[in-house]
């Protein structure tokens, strides 16, 4: 299978190109170029598949022969090693968990298929590569967690010192090993205009062989179809689900149809978005205009120009009505999702993250006007990520998951660093 790139200028790349370089040379994102389907009797059978089985069936086509298939079986398997429930919520709604994961949040599906791929392809490579991150938060926990005692590959993070959370600190610079965390005195955009400087920086790139691992790379996107194929699993309605997804740089989303594409059963997508509103507008009036990112409780989706939109644009290219009758996309307000949080847990004692907050209210919303149908929203995220606006609204304490409790012991371990270029580029030489 090879990747084409979206920006219309370079020659198409395969797995482990696509998945080494992040973006193409033209700056535009790769995109499959063609769609796999996934076999019909697999499909109607897909409960008496093992999870690795289904995971492995559904990333082959994309790896092809980029890496050998028990290499894969083994990526794979390591990938989902925790479990993703679906768990009842109302009469008609789902909660699809995707938050047991090492870091907590839905994220560390992607970074750990991403970094077990760079671990291989790391193998043929005689330098050592080095993975650059810029983080406002959660990216940056998942990847260090993904790639931590991943061999031939180092991790450095930049993060804004004093505005990530304590626990997101905590992830950050805790792990030691091949993961470096550079606490920056600024903010995040400062972070990611180090960042871009750096790759940018021809003398710096010939010294060492810097990638990305944001979510516009193929192999962090890829690997989040899988739970939609374990959200139907364990689906037992007679019709299709309808599927809010929280979205803010549409990476999920798009994986998610992704996998409807390839055969899944799903009735309808729904794009549950905060303030930041671009899709939603786009969907109702052909007009796509980015603006700057709003501030938000859900935060993790405060995206004002998401990245991956046009990948969901490429999938409906040959059959733009499809697109409507496939997805629609809701704004929901930060007052909207505290009610829900609020009223989710005094009615139904079910705790909402903010963010899984928005799909439920999104979720809710739709099947008011659809009687008959029901559905599943991706609760992307741990509400302990999230205390202190979970907390004021439910009136209680969350209590502390185990993969967090020695996580706050931890000592943490960072280099504070001006926002300057040139600093960032001697420690990246050193
Ligand atoms: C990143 C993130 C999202 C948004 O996912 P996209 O793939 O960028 O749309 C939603 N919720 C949480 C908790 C996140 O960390």
């Amino acid at each position: 299978m090879l990747f084409n790139s979206l920006g219309g200028k370079t020659a198409p790349a395969d797995f482990r190109e696509a998945t080494i370089q992040g973006q193409a040379p033209d700056g535009g994102l790769y995109f499959p170029e063609k769609l796999p389907a996934l076999d019909a009797a697999f499909l109607k059978d897909l409960k008496k598949h093992s999870r690795e089985e289904i995971a492995f069936r559904v990333i082959q086509p994309f790896v092809g022969n980029t890496i050998p298939e028990n290499d894969l079986h083994e990526i794979v398997s390591d990938t989902i090693a925790f479990p993703i429930p679906l768990v009842k919520v109302d009469e008609s709604i789902e909660s699809l968990e995707l938050f047991h994961g090492p870091t907590l949040a839905f994220k560390d599906i992607g970074a750990r298929f991403m970094s077990r791929c760079l671990g291989y392809f790391a193998r043929g490579e005689k330098r050592k590569i080095t993975v650059l991150v810029a983080t406002s938060g959660d990216t940056g926990g998942a990847v260090a967690s993904g790639f931590h005692h991943v061999e031939g590959v180092d991790v450095v993070i930049l993060y804004p010192s004093g505005k990530v959370s304590p626990v997101q600190e905590k992830q950050l610079t805790t792990l030691g090993g091949n993961i470096t965390a550079l606490e920056v005195e600024g903010n995040f955009d400062d972070c990611q205009r180090m960042v871009k400087q750096a790759f940018r920086d021809e003398a710096l790139r010939k010294h060492r062989f810097l990638t990305s691992a944001n979510s516009i790379n193929v192999a962090r996107w890829l690997p989040q179809q899988f739970y939609y194929f374990f959200a139907l699993q364990q689906w037992n309605a007679a019709t299709p689900p309808v599927i809010a997804v929280p979205s803010g740089n549409f990476g999920n989303l798009c994986a998610g149809i992704m996998a409807w594409k390839a055969g899944l059963p799903v009735s309808h997508f729904i794009a549950a978005c905060n303030i930041n509103d671009v899709v939603p507008r786009f969907l109702q009036d052909g007009k796509y205009v980015p603006e700057a990112a709003r501030a938000t409780i859900s935060n993790a989706m405060d995206v004002g120009d998401p990245s991956n939109f046009v990948r969901i644009l490429e999938i409906f290219r040959e059959n733009p009505d499809g697109l409507h009758q496939m997805l629609s996309a809701v704004s929901i307000t930060d007052d909207e999702t505290r009610a829900t949080i609020r009223e989710v847990y005094r009615d139904l004692n079910y705790r909402l993250d903010p963010h899984g907050a928005v799909g439920y209210t999104a979720l809710h919303r739709w099947l008011g006007d659809h009687a008959g149908e029901s559905g599943l929203f991706l609760e992307t995220a741990h509400p302990i990520k999230f205390p202190e606006v979970v907390e004021a609204e439910t009136g209680e304490k969350i209590p502390i998951p185990g993969a967090l409790l020695h996580l706050l012991d931890r000592e943490k371990s960072a280099t504070l660093i001006p926002n300057r270029y040139e600093v960032l580029r001697d420690l990246l030489f050193n």
